[in-house]
Formats: structure tokens, C-alpha cells, sequence
């Protein structure tokens, strides 16, 4: 059993009763300030950096230390934020105006360093604490796909082992690279060895592309992961999704999306696009799947502004961000 695993065994903080303020944080009223003023937030709710205050905080982590191929993540959460301002509250397909349900706002973005992933990661989980201590959950903006290690040892240590749904085109199961432990590659194996997820509770949706031998799925196969791959979906659709997620029912659950396992000519803006993935309409499916599941956080990652065409990769995240917020 790893350390992390053992710390977590340790009596959980008490936790003050929570009393929110009324009323709930909304968006600005783009019928007295309309959607192209103001301060940009995401969604044009009120920055509010008390995670007390919140029952789910929208956080950006702009770190892309941990990029391959090409950087740019960084940007992901001013972009995100700025395209989002489009977005408004009821959602009619889900039924649900999320803002009412919750207490939703900008938590602002954390404390990075950007010449140091081990200091990042350090900075990162700390500050997670705070906000899960504080009985917030955390919808976090990246950054590259680096930054989910260091948020599932802050999930790991509120909530313990969690089932993982990875909506990605790589299982970023790599072993290291250039020496390196860490790096967006890294993550979810670094996760399995530190004992953050549930054994047999991590799906992994969207995955293809080429890689650099048959080797790199074994990891996934020996830990029992469930993937459906980019191909399978497109002939199958979202069928073998949802009997993996029935499984799932119940469990703590953390869902991550890499904006990567959308195809680049819906989501052009990413560092390591892979062609043959989802279109706008089936990533929205696909989150609104979640529908229903003990969802204790999430993150949309590796949304690279300067790689994107009119704004349209930001945009969908930022659509995504949104119903993430309905599924929660
Ligand atoms: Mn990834
Ligand atoms: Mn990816």
C-alpha cells in the first residue's frame, strides 16, 4: 500500500457546520449588462474565492508543465471563461437550472509555479484541501492533462479510493518520460500506483490514435480498466458507455475530460490532437451520461488557446464546463 493510501486512513478533519449566504450567487443579468460586458468569470458569476461560501467552486489551474508536444494549456481558463459568457442557465434537455440548485461561482485560479510540476502539484493539492474542507466540490479548468494527479490526491484524501471516468484519446498510462515520473502522459498510472481509484472502477472513453507499441495498453489491461475505444463508440454509440456507468452507480465518482478526446475538427484547440474523435453533439451525450452518478469532482483539461480556430474549442468547453454543472 502506497503512503498516500496509509495517510488516508487518518481521522478526517471535522468539518464546521456549514451556513451558506443567501441568496445563491447567479449570473449577471444579461438583460441589465449584456453577455459582451463585464468582468469576465466563468458563466458571469460572481468571483468568490471563500470555498465555505460555495457548494461547487469552478477553478482554474492554468499549468502546462507537464505538455509532450505542444504547450499552451496555460491560456485554457482566460479562454474558457471569455467564450462562456455565452452561456445561459436552463438546460433543457436535463431539466435543470444548475445555478438554483447550487451555490456555483469563480473561485478564482490556484497558485501555480510554472518552472516546477513537483512544486505545482504540492501547491495544487494543498489549496484542494481547502476548498474540500470547506465542503466545496472542485470543477477545475486546466492546464494539461498533468494537473489530474495532484487533484485526485486532494479527492483521494476527502473522499478515499474513487471510481475514474476519463474522457480522453490517450489512456495516459505512460510509464515516465524523459526521466521524468510526471508529465500529462503520466497521470492515471501514477494514480493506480498511489492507490487513488477504485480497482475495476476506471472507464476510459475515446481512446485511439497510434502509440508507440501494443505495450502501451497492457498497463490499462492489467489494472482492469474498461475502454471503449473512438471506434467502438462510433459503431456502437453510447450503449456500452452506459452498462460500464451502471456499474459504477454509487460509487465516489471523478470524471475528467481532455478536450483531446473531441476530434480536431470540432476542437482544433488542443496540444496533441488525434483525428477520428467526437463530435460537439456526441461529447454532450456523453457528459449528460453521467446523469445520476455520486460525482465528487471534476476537470475539463488541455484546451491550448493559441492552437484554436474562432474560438470553437474554448467554446465547447465552456459548454461542457456547463453541463458538467447540470450532472452534478
Ligand atoms: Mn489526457
Ligand atoms: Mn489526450
Amino acid at each position: 500500500m502506497s503512503q498516500r493510501s496509509k495517510q488516508s486512513t487518518a481521522e478526517p478533519k471535522k468539518v464546521k457546520p456549514r451556513k451558506l449566504p443567501t441568496p445563491r450567487p447567479e449570473p449577471v443579468d444579461a438583460l441589465v449588462y449584456p453577455r459582451f460586458s463585464g468582468i469576465t468569470t466563468f458563466m458571469r458569476l460572481p468571483h468568490i474565492p471563500r470555498p465555505e461560501e460555495l457548494d461547487i467552486a469552478l477553478i482554474g489551474i492554468p499549468f502546462d508543465g507537464g505538455t509532450t508536444y505542444r504547450s499552451g494549456p496555460r491560456f485554457g481558463p482566460r479562454s474558457v471563461r471569455e467564450q462562456s459568457a455565452i452561456i445561459r442557465p436552463w438546460n433543457p434537455v436535463l431539466n435543470v437550472n444548475p445555478f438554483s440548485q447550487w451555490r456555483i461561482a469563480d473561485y478564482g485560479d490556484l497558485s501555480i509555479n510554472p518552472l516546477s510540476l513537483d512544486e505545482t502539484y504540492a501547491r495544487i493539492t494543498s489549496q484542494l484541501n481547502e476548498v474540500a474542507d470547506a465542503g466545496a466540490r472542485a470543477i477545475c479548468v486546466g492546464g494539461d492533462h498533468s494537473i489530474l494527479l495532484p487533484i485526485l490526491r486532494a479527492v483521494h484524501r476527502k473522499h478515499g479510493p474513487v471510481a475514474l471516468v476519463q474522457f480522453d484519446a490517450h489512456n495516459d498510462t505512460w510509464a515516465g518520460y524523459f526521466g521524468s515520473p510526471n508529465s500529462h502522459g503520466t497521470p492515471v498510472r501514477r494514480a493506480v500506483e498511489e492507490g487513488l481509484l477504485l480497482q475495476g472502477s476506471v472507464l476510459q472513453v475515446g481512446l485511439r490514435g497510434q502509440v508507440y507499441s501494443k505495450d502501451d495498453f497492457e498497463f490499462g489491461s492489467q489494472h482492469k480498466f474498461n475502454v471503449i475505444t473512438a471506434e467502438q463508440f462510433h459503431r456502437q454509440g453510447l450503449a456500452p458507455v452506459e452498462k460500464v456507468l451502471r456499474r459504477f452507480r454509487g460509487q465516489p465518482l471523478y470524471f475528467t475530460l481532455d478536450i483531446d478526446a473531441v476530434d480536431p475538427a470540432f476542437a482544433p484547440g488542443t496540444g496533441t490532437p488525434q483525428v477520428g474523435g467526437f463530435s460537439s453533439f456526441q461529447i454532450l451525450e456523453l457528459v449528460r451520461a453521467l446523469k445520476g452518478h455520486s460525482l465528487v469532482g471534476a476537470d475539463l483539461v488541455e484546451v491550448s488557446p493559441s492552437y484554436d480556430n474562432g474560438n470553437i474549442t474554448s467554446l465547447l468547453a465552456a459548454n461542457l464546463l456547463y453541463e458538467m454543472l447540470c450532472v452534478f
